[in-house]
């Protein structure tokens, strides 16, 4: 069979794409590597229970508009199962081994919307009263800048930066506040900054538009059924999916896949570059009996900062305190996953026993099973690139991100191929 289109990588973006582009009438074929679709969205059982092995929950930035993962989910009959993360129990940083404190439950990135003293464990009085100068410094303070960092520290001082964002920037974009652009942080605080004139009062207006308060959102029964319903409903349409089929070329007009050519217009859904080695990542995900832990002593998880003594985990979520429907499943028994920098070390779930004990301050009675995995990451891509592709590299991480612009793309293929060639085809050609 000719196709149209010729999707590579069967995770959410090639999926989303496959999906979109079948509804609209066209032929699409997409090719996964791995004997099972989703990439980074993927089923594991553990202890019985089937959880998220990778996303364990997307960013309900957009509400439901379109390209929003919520449509998505809605389209696809899911919309009933979205859940939110359990209310009023943020997570915790542990700054130092001895210091540790929520962050702000209203916050954006760790950037506080509400000034009071439950900021003292985080801020100290000094760290609060530069904070709160916020509501009262000129707007133009701190309008020319250009990273999350320098705008945070104009507006609320070094204190807030140190304490609070930085260990919410390191465990979302794996980088530091300094480094992230404000627009790669929240695409609308500087548009909301320059309305208000305030930091605080920018990041209140954001947080009142996500759905329900909360900034994120999963889904009962684990994210990864996500990718079952894109399946299901992009072959209900005449997509053609196989998985465990590796492509081992592109070329402008068509691949090469178990030792065939096959003609038609290439979409990468995988990352063209090879993968970045300092942002592999492991999660160890542990099933434990452990009945202090019941009480969810740190809220959702701890953000681990790069000065606790003994504790390797980057970060650790406290699965049956953050889903009621993983508390359900799993009864009296408790779950944590804790995520890693590189590699696995050969004693990576003792280590995360030891650390789980650490951060949430009351031991394992009994560890009743475990898993871990490792994943690679990309970086972005070069924007400027003219290949036709969609996903992570392109699209930056998650899968809020993803999937708005894999629906894109191929809502402006199929709206422009209707009419002639694609400018976005044009564009490829050219380049
Ligand atoms: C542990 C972990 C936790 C995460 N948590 C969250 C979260 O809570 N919220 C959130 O929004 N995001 C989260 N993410 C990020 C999110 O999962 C990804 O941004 C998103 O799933 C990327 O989708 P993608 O389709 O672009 O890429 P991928 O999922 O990487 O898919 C690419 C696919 O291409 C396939 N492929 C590669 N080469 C070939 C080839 N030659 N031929 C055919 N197929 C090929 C791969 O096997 C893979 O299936 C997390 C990621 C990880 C790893």
């Amino acid at each position: 069979m000719t196709a149209d289109l010729l999707v590579v990588g069967g995770g959410v973006a090639g999926l989303v794409f496959a999906r979109r582009a079948a509804l609209a009438g066209l032929r699409v074929r997409l090719f996964e590597a791995e004997s099972v679709f989703g990439g980074q969205v993927s089923r594991q059982d553990v202890a019985g229970v089937a959880l998220d092995a990778g996303a364990e929950s997307f960013a309900t930035r957009g509400g439901d508009g379109p390209g929003t993962v919520l449509a998505l989910l809605g389209e696809l009959g899911l919309a009933g199962d979205i859940v939110a993360p359990a209310a009023g129990s943020p997570a915790w940083v542990q700054e130092r081994s001895d210091r540790a404190f929520p962050l702000p439950a209203a916050g954006l990135l760790g950037i506080p919307t509400i000034l009071d003293e439950s900021l003292l464990p985080a801020l100290g009085a000094s760290g609060l009263a530069r904070a709160r100068q916020d509501a009262i410094l000129p707007p133009e303070e701190g309008a020319s800048a250009d990273t999350l960092g320098a705008l945070v520290r104009a507006r609320m001082g070094d204190r807030v930066v140190d304490a609070l964002v930085a260990p919410v920037v390191r465990g979302v974009h794996s980088t530091t506040p300094d480094a992230l652009p404000i627009d790669s942080a929240s695409p609308r605080l500087r548009e909301e900054f320059r309305r208000t004139g305030s930091l605080a009062a920018a990041v209140a207006s954001i947080r009142s538009t996500s759905p329900a308060g909360s900034q994120v959102a999963g889904v009962r029964g684990g994210v990864f059924r996500l990718v079952d319903a894109l399946v299901t409903d992009a072959a209900a349409h005449g997509a053609e999916l196989t998985a465990g089929a590796r492509v081992t070329a592109v070329a402008d007009d068509g691949i090469e896949v178990g030792g065939r050519r096959l003609r038609g217009i290439p979409i990468l859904a995988r990352p063209r570059r090879a993968p970045d080695p300092h942002r592999r990542i492991t999660v160890v995900t542990l099933v434990v009996e452990a009945a202090a832990w019941r009480d969810a002593p740190r809220g959702t998880g701890v953000l681990v900062g790069p000065d606790v003594q003994g504790v390797r985990a980057r970060a650790l979520t406290h699965l049956t305190a953050k889903w009621p429907w993983i508390r359900e499943s799993l009864g009296q028994r408790e779950a944590v996953r804790l995520s890693y920098d590189g590699s696995a070390a050969p004693d990576a779930v003792a280590a995360a026993v030891r650390d789980a004990e650490a951060l949430l301050g009351a031991p394992v009675e009994a560890l009743l099973d475990h898993t871990v995995r490792t994943w690679d990451r990309w970086g972005r891509a070069d924007p400027e690139d003219p290949v036709l592709a969609v996903g992570e590299e392109r699209a930056g991480t998650g899968l809020s991100a993803v999937v708005r612009q894999a629906e894109a793309l191929a809502t402006s293929l199929t709206v422009e191929r209707a009419s002639g060639h694609s400018s976005a085809e044009r564009g490829r050609m050219e380049g």
